[in-house]
């Protein structure tokens, strides 16, 4: 389990910046060894920032539903298809009246992959389980799995749909489990 503290990520940016910056001052050029490799790199430095802003408006009640420890996904009532996420609109037949459904929360593990190489923003995080379950209703969940030790998991094993908070930031989010 490879855990990198929040402050303890700005801290490394900060000095291997600081070491740029000195470099480029004493040399003349932003040149500096990889850290992997040790052969020079040339550092380009623009800083990006990324918010995703995603409209939901009209899928409101499946938030409002996680503060309240449901799961809801829609339900075209013509083709009688789930969707989950939720959508507001079907696909299929264009109907913008689809139903909400509580989800009944009990399904099979279809598979499941420990995420120890994470993406940088996904640092702070321990090892985290990304697992597909196949639900009673009859669709598919991708979602974190919460378990105490991933050995315990066997391809098939019934798991449930919960309701928990994501620490550190602690918004409210569905993960599985083992039943
Ligand atoms: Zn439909």
């Amino acid at each position: 389990m490879s855990t990198i503290p929040r402050e303890e990520l700005e801290k490394m940016v900060k000095s291997w910046l600081e070491m740029v910056e000195q470099i480029t001052r004493s040399e003349g050029l932003p040149i500096v060894p990889d850290e992997k490799t040790g052969d020079p790199v040339w550092v380009d430095l623009r800083e990006l920032r990324l918010k995703y802003l995603i409209p939901i408006a009209r899928i409101r009640k499946f938030f409002d539903g996680l503060k309240e420890g449901k799961v809801y996904a829609t339900r075209c009532p013509v083709q009688d298809v789930y969707f989950f996420p939720p959508q507001a609109d079907c696909p299929y037949c264009m109907d913008e009246n689809l139903e909400w459904v509580e989800i009944r929360g009990r399904g099979t593990l279809v598979t499941y992959t420990v995420v120890s190489v994470k993406p940088a923003s996904y640092l702070h995080y321990p090892d985290y389980i990304i697992a597909i379950a196949r639900m009673e209703e009859g669709f598919n969940v991708l979602c974190w799995m919460s378990v105490d030790d991933p050995s315990q998991l066997r391809i098939g094993m019934p798991v449930k749909l919960v309701v928990k908070r994501r620490e550190p930031e602690g918004f409210f989010t569905y993960y599985l489990e083992p039943e």
